[in-house]
């Protein structure tokens, strides 16, 4: 930290992804202690109810003693930007340690919780490098793109009671893996995507425009939509994934707000052709944001958000234009994010080409789908204010094996 802006008399240690150009709003508990919401910095923790309880930030209805930040959420971005402006004001005035060394507590100290309550889950397919990788490998003959691809965002609605937070076990699920056969997964993926998370809502028959992002969206989120694929491919035609995605969908336990992502905001890919009316947006923006998955503690990807081909904007100007309503807490994903470069795709499915080139790892073990015990952690970097970068620390869970058949499972 060289300027007074980034100055805070907070520890933080170079290279942490919480700098206060960040202040990411998440929910923690102390000792079996009750949900609040609190805010890192550096490698602690600030409990924004006790900090109200003391009269330092507004109250808001009492919206930080809550088990989600929805109720913060609700209050809409006026509200936002005060308190992250009280917020960072109070935490570079050297003053104030004092009155506030009670309310702040060590990140490694504290539980943290899944920070939305998750209203509706919507998964979009938004980008091109990975459509076009999947349609090569599970429609070879034909064109890579299915025909609406480039005429709207594709995507479906998944299950948001089964949205976790980062390091909550994923079970290997058992499905209908083929004709015939219903067993445990024998082709579990992951995949790294980000996740929008919309804080004010919409009325019903009232289109939200894609430039409306911000009066809407309060931060971002990192994502693993984990996937089995064989019981995906036995199910998807023609109505899309159900159970082959929504045993489980893993985030970050850091809500990234909007505003600290200002610098971070990119202009999108060129569209061809140019999209309808509704999905026009005359100041269209991105994000320069790059994920990086582990697999094991080992990189195997850096998938870049920034050349995602349809942009969060459009992404709720198309899941309103019929009409549909905006609820606090739903989560808006983008799809798998993957770049041109082998080295930057999003999935083990695209990372081993279906299974057919395994990925060697450091081990010297091989992986075409994750083995029982697997850890994918996704780490989220982007550039932020004053010259920082800001994380999101990463979202990650391990593979549990599957549970033992029942007495009732296999064939007929
Ligand atoms: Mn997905």
């Amino acid at each position: 930290m060289t300027d007074e802006s980034g100055s805070t008399w907070v520890e933080v240690e170079e290279g942490s992804p919480f700098p206060i150009s960040n202040l990411p709003y998440g929910v923690f508990s102390v000792d079996g202690g009750p949900a609040r919401v609190g805010v890192a910095i550096g490698s602690s923790v600030v409990d924004l109810a006790a900090l109200a309880g003391t009269g330092l930030l507004p109250g808001l209805d009492g919206a930080f003693a809550q088990p989600s930040l929805n109720r913060f959420m609700a209050h809409g971005p006026r509200a936002w930007a005060v308190v992250r402006e009280r917020l960072a004001t109070l935490l570079r005035q050297p003053q104030r340690q004092a009155a506030m060394a009670r309310a702040i507590h060590p990140l490694d100290s504290v539980r943290l919780r899944l920070p939305i309550e998750v209203a509706d889950f919507v998964d979009f397919y938004s980008s091109l490098d990975h459509a076009t990788n999947m349609g090569h490998m599970l429609r070879p003959e034909g064109p890579a793109l299915p025909p609406a691809w480039r005429h709207l965002p594709v995507g479906y609605h998944g299950r948001a009671g089964t949205v976790v937070v980062s390091g909550a076990p994923v079970q290997r699920p058992w499905g209908q893996i083929a004709q015939g056969s219903f067993g445990p997964t024998a082709k579990l993926d992951f995949e790294a995507e980000v996740g929008f998370v919309v804080g004010v809502g919409s009325r019903r028959g009232h289109p939200v425009s894609a430039g409306s992002l911000a009066e809407h969206a309060f931060g971002v989120v990192l994502v693993n939509d984990w996937s089995a694929r064989d019981i995906q491919s036995f199910e998807y035609q023609p109505l899309g994934p159900f159970l082959g995605k929504s045993f489980a969908t893993s985030i970050s336990p850091w809500v990234v707000p909007l505003e600290a992502l200002r610098a971070a905001r990119v202009v999108p890919p060129v569209q061809d052709p140019p999209p309808l009316a509704y999905l026009h947006d005359p100041e269209p923006w991105s994000l320069d944001l790059t994920l990086e998955v582990r697999l094991n503690g080992e990189v195997v990807s850096r998938p870049p958000f920034a050349t995602t081909y349809w942009t969060p904007g459009q992404h709720l100007a198309h899941l309103t234009a019929n009409g549909a309503s905006l609820r606090t807490g739903d989560l808006l994903a983008s799809g798998t994010v993957s770049g041109r470069e082998p080295g930057q795709r999003g999935s083990l499915m695209e990372l081993g080409w279906n299974g057919t080139a395994p990925l060697t790892l450091a081990d010297g073990t091989t992986r075409a789908w994750l083995s029982d015990g697997d850890t994918v952690s996704i780490a989220g970097w982007a550039p932020g204010a004053d010259g920082t970068r800001i994380g999101w620390g990463e979202v990650s869970g391990t593979i549990h094996p599957a549970h033992p058949a029942p007495a009732s499972s296999g064939a007929p």
